[in-house]
């Protein structure tokens, strides 16, 4: 028996899980699943995003699947207690060093991109984000003048960038062993040009590379993949990258897919433990409403069958059922269209467990 954390989170995260929840249910499999409460929710019953019996029920779990924390109303709380630092302390605590973003157009959606269609017709990228260094994780200054995250009358606030050498062997040998799987390329995106930490970056990232002799390893500078992203997306396979240009380039893949709201996320720690959420946030403007896409939560509890459970054929009955039900012309709000069937969060997940 295999045990699942179940953490909903906020706004449109409860709506989501609970479709995800079904279709694993559905697919009768040996897994325990447990629910606890985590970023505002959990702020409002226990005075903490990530209470202490939250993040044991995640490290005793053998993985974790969440929603999305977060609202506008919590935005004048410290920082420490704001909802979002739940999902850093949890990668923070499992030693999830390493997240996978796929971008997948489905033929379905191709006019729902932003993109011309032939541009994103068959489009497959793989992101890998480092989660553990970077800028993110550097040393802030200027907070400490108010504890409420602003700093009025300061001249001037800095926060330091920095990676270490095995912080970036082991998302490059990461990277170097899922391209093994694909089309054997890597893409290494830095901006070696103008920032010294991603000078050695790049030298570190082309010394594992040796080890892959299989695999073909190009470099390229952040501003010319934001570009080349749009203009000629499928010129990447597996695109490797630091903390912060991977949180800005996936968010930026993913709308060449059609909407934030079909894309899965996996966060994973060298155990092979993960932790797996839709790529966007918990919609506060739309929460409530019943019309949240929770396709990218369901694709996203495939990928824990797949990465934590080692448990490749159901992850491949989801994907193919949501293949199902979007070739049946269902599709909620966001990624509506003329001609197409119009359903709420329930009937969407309903579909795919009938798909199955
Ligand atoms: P968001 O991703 O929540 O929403 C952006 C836009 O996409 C909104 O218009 C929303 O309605 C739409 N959208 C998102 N998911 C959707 C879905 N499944 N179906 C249909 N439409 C969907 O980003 P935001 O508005 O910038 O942030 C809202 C809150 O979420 C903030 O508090 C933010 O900090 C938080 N957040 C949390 C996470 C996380 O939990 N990992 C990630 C990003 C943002």
């Amino acid at each position: 028996m295999k045990k699942i954390a179940v953490l909903p989170g906020d706004g449109i995260g409860t709506e989501i899980v609970a479709e995800a929840v079904k279709v694993l249910k559905a697919l009768d499999l040996p897994l325990e699943m447990e629910c606890a409460l985590v970023g505002g929710a959990a702020y409002e019953a226990f005075g903490h995003p990530l209470p202490e019996a939250t993040l044991k029920l995640a490290k005793q779990a053998d993985a974790v699947l969440f929603g999305a924390v977060g609202d506008w109303k919590y935005d004048k709380l410290d920082r420490p207690l704001r909802p979002e630092q739940a999902i850093l302390g949890l990668r923070k605590n499992l030693g999830l060093f390493a997240n996978f973003r796929p971008a997948i157009c489905y033929e379905q959606l191709v006019h729902a991109s932003s993109l011309k269609p032939d541009l994103v017709a068959g489009l497959d990228i793989l992101i890998i984000r480092e989660l553990t260094g970077d800028i993110y994780f550097g040393q802030p200054r200027g907070r400490r003048i108010a504890t409420d995250g602003h700093f009025p009358g300061a001249e001037e606030a800095f926060d330091t960038m920095r990676y270490s050498r095995p912080e970036i062997e082991r998302i490059a040998h990461v990277a170097f062993q899922a391209a093994q799987k694909r089309s054997k390329r890597v893409t290494s995106v830095d901006k070696a040009n103008v920032l010294e930490t991603f000078q050695f970056w790049k030298d570190v990232v082309s010394e594992v590379g040796l080890q892959y002799p299989d695999v073909a390893l190009d470099h390229m500078y952040v501003d010319n993949a934001a570009m080349q992203l749009v203009k000629e997306p499928k010129r990447f396979d597996v695109v490797v990258t630091g903390n912060m240009f991977g949180d800005i380039l996936s968010d930026e893949a993913s709308m060449l897919t059609g909407s934030i709201g079909m894309l899965p996320s996996a966060s994973l720690n060298s155990a092979g433990q993960g932790l797996y959420e839709p790529s966007h946030g918990s919609a506060p403007d739309i929460a409530g409403k019943g019309i949240a896409n929770p396709l990218a939560t369901i694709l996203s509890a495939a990928m824990m069958l797949r990465f934590s459970l080692n448990d490749e054929a159901s992850a491949l009955c989801i994907e193919a059922a949501v293949k199902k039900v979007l070739d049946q012309g269902l599709r909620t709000a966001d990624i509506h269209s003329a001609g197409t069937t119009r359903v709420s969060t329930l009937e969407m997940g309903n579909a795919v467990v009938q798909a199955l």
